[in-house]
């Protein structure tokens, strides 16, 4: 089969699937599940995978909410990934129910032409996006090693190349100085409460003097027991954010240097931790997001460069993958231009039926680039070329 035959083979294969996809996108938007707790959409969709014919694997890579299905047997591995993560209180307001469901008919789509192509799909099931990085988890058990690409749709206001995602690293501080009477003996004593204030001051004069895309915001979660007490424990925790993980390094370096030139005043002690897992930035592998687009466009779908059109900023764990695998993570457009990701009007959009477009054209776009990854070598070299030059020297997971 040559290219356009097998494109037309995936639309059509979507298109048979839509009822089901459709169904699939509206169940899990109507029973919103949290990050790790996805035990519903994780057993619908590889209910839905295994009724196709593929063996799903349930609770993939020790993550219990993880799955990963296969098909082919050889040539180019292309990974389609699949959110399903609601948020609390406003449910699927990221619209992660059309992120499965397109996800779920690009790869039943590809599966079902892998054979006739010579290549290979992943169709991976990955969990707590909002935060708990369950792709991270997934990857460091190895879930990217045998990818040659991967790829997912994510919603939007807009057709977008890719979302502005930027990297954050959490961080908590504790200052132990020495209980004193405040009115009694305060000389007996070392403020750590005016350790904490002091590095806070320090880091709001630090902002002055950032890159305009670099964010820094911390609060106070211990601040003494009494205010006879000369304060002898206080804490705080802090987000900090860059443009890339190569640039948030030095700025988590600057932003400690505050937070420990304010415990040496006040000669307390500091300790802390860099916690959690540290989202990366997004790289874009441009080779395969301009096949995308073009396959976007076969559906009338305009996919516009963000820095043109309108921008979505955030972080999302997708970022750790683009550093392991070529990757991309268009936007695809759900919501009237304007409605914002995280807002409760976005939610409705994605389980009305600007989401039941998205996800069919996300599905048929997706798989179709799936299938130029897979038939022309020459893409996939670039892409990997591309990567190649990717920063490196920083971990990402
Ligand atoms: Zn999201
Ligand atoms: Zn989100």
């Amino acid at each position: 089969m040559d290219i356009e035959a097998l494109k037309q083979a995936v639309c059509e294969r979507v298109d048979a699937l839509a009822p089901r996809l459709v169904h699939a996108s509206r169940a899990i938007h109507a029973n919103p599940e949290l990050g790790y707790e996805e035990r519903f959409a994780h057993d619908l969709l590889t209910e839905l995978i295994e009724e196709q014919g593929l063996t799903a694997q349930r609770g993939a890579w020790g993550v219990s909410t993880a799955f990963d299905a296969q098909a082919g047997t050889s040539g180019p591995s292309i990974a389609v990934l699949c959110e399903y993560d609601a948020l609390p209180g406003i449910g699927h307001a990221c619209g992660h129910n059309v992120i499965a469901a397109a996800g779920l008919g690009a790869g039943l789509a590809a599966a079902s032409v892998a054979e006739a192509a010579g290549g290979r799909v992943r169709i991976m099931g990955t969990p707590a996006e909002e935060s708990g990085g369950g792709k991270v988890l997934m990857a460091r058990a190895g879930a990217f090693e045998d990818v040659d690409a991967a790829m997912m749709v994510h919603p939007a206001d807009a057709d977008l190349t890719a979302i502005d995602a930027i990297a954050i690293q959490q961080l908590l501080v504790q200052f132990h100085g020495k209980a004193a009477h405040a009115a009694a003996a305060p000389w007996n004593g070392r403020n750590a409460l005016d350790a904490a204030v002091l590095g806070y001051m320090n880091v709001a004069a630090l902002r002055q003097h950032i890159r305009p895309e670099e964010r820094i915001h911390g609060i106070f979660t211990r601040g003494g027991d009494k205010p006879n007490i000369v304060p002898s424990e206080t804490a705080m925790e802090w987000y900090v954010r860059s443009g890339t993980l190569e640039s948030l390094q030095p700025l988590m370096q600057r932003v400690l240097g505050c937070l420990q030139g304010a415990a040496d005043a006040c000669e307390v002690e500091m300790t802390h931790q860099w916690v959690g897992i540290s989202y990366a930035d997004m790289i874009d592998n441009v080779a395969m997001v301009q096949a995308y687009a073009g396959n976007a466009a076969r559906l009338g779908r305009v996919v516009l460069d963000p820095a043109a059109a309108h921008k979505v900023t955030g972080s999302t764990d997708m970022g750790n993958i683009s550093y392991l695998v070529p990757s991309i993570h268009p936007m695809i457009q759900v919501a009237e231009h304007g409605v914002p990701i995280h807002s409760v009007a976005f939610a409705e959009f994605a389980g009305g039926e600007g989401g039941d477009r998205a996800v069919i054209d996300g599905a048929k776009a997706m798989a179709m680039t799936v299938i130029d990854l897979w038939t022309s070598p020459d893409l996939l070299a670039r892409a990997k070329a591309e990567f190649d030059r990717r920063p490196t020297g920083v971990p990402v997971l």
